[in-house]
């Protein structure tokens, strides 16, 4: 009904004439919308008067020329002023808004503006329709507000949903259908009743005609125009895209340019290369996750990989400022990808392949973290973790280990077969950790292991490596045995990082003093027993210079004659902080470290210029450590000692353990010959507490054995020591070698030894060890 009325009331050319400027002005609206979206700045606002004024102009031509054809059979005439003023209604409510939707970022506030713009269609009809003159105008009020909102709705949707927005011929059509819909409904809702006498001035319709006519004429005018501008832009940008291109294609880096939609509006060859597309292939108007699901199909990725590659997408788009990400390829290819958020929305992003320049710094770092021989981790990946693993704190146990005995085989095979050794000992370590453990070399002979785990998995380790490694090593045609000394200290014990280290290195040097191949854990005071050995050590340089050591006596008692014969010179150190340190002590450091040889030469010329002092005969015994014993400078020590004091030699005699006359005993006795060529005296200190071997007593030229106290202090209730001594004195006899008997504390020891027939006694009962007084010296001790 609403159509055959309209088709009644209209003449079919102008309908047709107004459709056509309608669609004419929907399409420069679409095109100037598109290059508002794309401009920024003055260019934008210019794009958008032009949005503004051909909308405006547009809904305005169209309505007139619609009204040109309606009613033919009426004569309707148009007040002029109200006319002009519709225009410039519609250039406001319409345009306007449509312009500023053109420019609207987010699509809510696009619709919005749409939307606005819809009813400024309708604003513009209604007051159009008020400069008709000389009839009523009788509407149908629920037929007027669906044409109102055809408009609204259309506009609303045209600018709002993305796709439509974008596209230039669904902005074209919906903004015709707004506008014809909305007027050809209205149209139909309006009843014209003619005014009877109303003044009607006839060349009002030739009036309208003239500015439809200059309406349609400066909207083709402004569309020309515009055209041209677009023309040239155009030629400007395509000569500028070909430079663009050229250099796009040929950059080395990868670059994808997607706009505020997250599509693709721009790429090179480079970046197809990288994913793997083939060159032809158009990405553009893609978006990102369209490009991810292709990428995964090309590959065949799995459901797991997709979602991975999804996320690191969703990251890469969360990005709001300049970013450099290092992202690694499936197949290896290191990419750093940077992306640069552009400011009118969406982003450039960039790859640049690395992996050359990461691989090369990768394997430095490596190189700087790896035993080159063992391909173990080095100390300083040890440091490392151990620095990583007390933040925050987690409890482990650090294992040094140090191999016994390596150094001698690398002298006897070479380095060649060290190194070998070496790699078999890293070998059956990372076998014993297993795959998660951690064992580094830290160089030399000296290894680690971290264990996470209580004291007893740790301990549980150390015994396994200690045996593992003291199973003999196949290297070619050699089987060597080699063994290993273990310190232990756990994380409870150490405040931080460098001293577990150092504790761990304080248990070690316990296991190898204490004869090695074995475990120490440390404990609270190993460390101050170390500093205090440390300051020993340290002191002890200077003690015989500071007067700090002097020498003590004591007798040595012959049974037959009731007499002393000679003292036993015994070493005293009074330290200025600690006090006396007992030799026992610090003679075992000072053979560590060598100083023994100055101390015992010390030793020997004091001792033998002050029992030189004396009136009698009495000889002096002096101690010889091992270490002392294996020197080439003992003799000479000897000689000087003699000389310079002016000592008769018999009466010197000289105090050896067996430990230190074991080693090779053709050589020691040979050196035993050579100090009893001088005249001097030897004499087996402590027997029976070492080896304790007969043979040596017969090998040896030996001058006296020293029972050692031990037996002495047993010797009442234990009858196997009074069994030792008295077998052993039973020998001494047989090999016409002097025996005497040390520690005699009581008068019934003193009792027992002379009756089996020991020669001489040495202890507390007889005598302590004294120090012997330069002025009153001599006679107060041979009193
Ligand atoms: P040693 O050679 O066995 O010396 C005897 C030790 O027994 C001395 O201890 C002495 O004081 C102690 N002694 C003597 N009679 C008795 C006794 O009746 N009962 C008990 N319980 N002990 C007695 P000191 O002076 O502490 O010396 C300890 C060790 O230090 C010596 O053992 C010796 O091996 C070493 N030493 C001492 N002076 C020197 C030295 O000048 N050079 C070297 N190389 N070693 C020395
Ligand atoms: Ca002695
Ligand atoms: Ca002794």
């Amino acid at each position: 009904m609403l159509l055959t009325r309209l088709a009644t009331q209209h003449s079919v050319g102008f309908v047709l004439a107004a459709v056509f400027i309608c669609l004419a002005a929907g399409w420069l609206l679409a095109d100037l919308s598109a290059r508002v979206a794309e401009a920024s700045g003055v260019v934008r606002r210019r794009w958008q008067l032009g949005v503004a004024v051909v909308a405006g102009l547009g809904v305005w031509t169209t309505h007139f020329v619609a009204m040109l054809g309606y009613r033919p059979d009426m004569l309707l005439s148009y007040e002029i002023w109200t006319t002009a003023a519709s225009a410039l209604l519609a250039i406001a409510l319409t345009g306007g808004p449509l312009a500023l939707s053109a420019g609207a970022r987010d699509w809510r506030a696009r619709a919005l503006w749409g939307g606005l713009a819809g009813a400024g269609i309708a604003a513009m009809h209604y007051s159009g329709m008020q400069a008709l003159e000389g009839c009523l105008q009788v509407r149908a009020p629920g037929v007027s507000l669906v044409a109102g909102l055809i408009g609204v709705l259309s506009l609303a949707g045209a600018r709002g949903a993305p796709r439509l927005a974008r596209s230039r011929l669904a902005t074209c059509l919906l903004f015709t259908f707004a506008v014809g819909g909305m007027h050809f409904l209205a149209i139909g809702g309006t009843e014209l009743v003619v005014q009877e006498g109303a003044d009607i001035a006839g060349d009002n319709k030739i009036v309208l005609s003239v500015f439809t006519s200059a309406g349609a004429a400066i909207l083709f005018l402004g569309a020309f125009a515009t055209i041209l501008t677009a023309r040239r832009f155009e030629a400007q940008e395509k000569a500028h895209s070909a430079v663009l291109s050229t250099a796009l294609e040929n950059m080395s880096n990868g670059l994808v340019y997607l706009d505020q939609w997250g599509r693709v509006q721009l790429y090179n060859r480079r970046y197809l290369e990288i994913y793997g597309f083939e060159i032809g292939l158009s990405l553009k108007g893609m978006t990102a996750h369209e490009i991810v699901e292709a990428v995964g199909d090309r590959h065949d990725w799995s459901a797991e990989r997709r979602e991975k590659a999804r996320g690191r997408l969703l990251e890469w788009e969360s990005v709001d400022s300049f970013s450099t990400i290092d992202y690694e390829m499936d197949d290896g290819r290191i990419m750093q990808v940077e992306i640069r958020p552009v400011s009118r929305g969406g982003m450039v992003v960039t790859f640049d392949d690395v992996t050359g320049e990461r691989q090369a710094q990768r394997r430095i770092e490596e190189l700087a973290f790896l035993d080159p021989l063992t391909k173990l981790p080095n100390r300083r990946a040890l440091n490392a973790r151990i620095e990583r693993d007390y933040h925050p704190r987690q409890w482990f146990k650090l294992l040094l280990i140090d191999l016994d005995r390596f150094k001698p085989v690398n002298d006897t095979y070479g380095h060649g077969v060290g190194d070998l050794l070496l790699i078999q000992v890293a070998a059956r370590l990372s076998e014993i950790v297993g795959p998660e453990g951690f064992v580094a070399r830290l160089g030399g002979d000296e290894l680690a292991i971290l264990i996470q785990g209580d004291l007893d998995k740790a301990k549980a380790v150390a015994e396994q490596v200690i045996e593992v490694l003291a199973f003999p090593f196949q290297i070619g045609e050699l089987t060597i045995t080699i063994g290993c000394s273990i310190g232990l200290c756990c994380t409870d014990d150490a405040r931080d990082a460098t001293e577990l280290m150092q504790f761990a290195d304080i248990a070690l040097y316990e296991s190898k003093r204490n004869g090695r191949g074995r475990l120490s854990c440390y404990t609270t005071g190993m460390m101050e027993a170390m500093s205090e050995r440390v300051q020993i050590e340290a002191d002890m340089r200077l003690a015989i210079e500071r007067g700090e050591m002097h020498l003590a006596y004591q007798p040595v008692l012959a049974l037959s004659e009731n007499r002393v014969i000679g003292y036993e010179a015994l070493i005293r150190w009074d330290h200025p902080l600690l006090g006396p340190v007992s030799p026992s002590r610090f003679i075992p450091l000072a053979e560590e470290t060598g100083q023994i040889l100055a101390i015992g030469a010390w030793v020997l010329r004091e001792a033998c210029r002050q029992v030189a002092a004396l009136p009698d005969e009495a000889y002096v015994a002096v101690n010889v450590s091992a270490v002392q014993f294996r020197s080439p400078l003992l003799l000479s020590h000897l000689t000087t000692a003699l000389a310079t004091s002016g000592l008769p030699p018999h009466r010197l005699e000289i105090e050896l353990t067996e430990t230190a006359i074991v080693e090779d005993g053709r050589k020691i006795v040979e050196i035993l010959s050579a100090i009893r060529q001088l005249g001097v005296s030897i004499a087996m200190d402590d027997f029976g507490t070492g080896y304790s071997s007969l043979s040596h007593l017969r090998d040896f030229p030996l001058d006296r054995i020293k029972i050692d106290r031990s037996f002495v202090a047993t010797a009442e209730e234990d009858r196997h020591s009074r069994v030792v001594i008295e077998g052993i004195t039973q020998i001494a006899h047989q090999l016409g070698i002097a025996i005497l008997a040390e520690g005699v504390e009581t008068p019934s020891q003193l009792d027992f030894l002379r009756s089996i027939g020991c020669e001489a006694v040495q202890g507390y009962l007889i005598g302590r060890p004294v120090r012997m007084l330069e002025t009153e010296s001599a006679l107060a001790l041979s009193a």
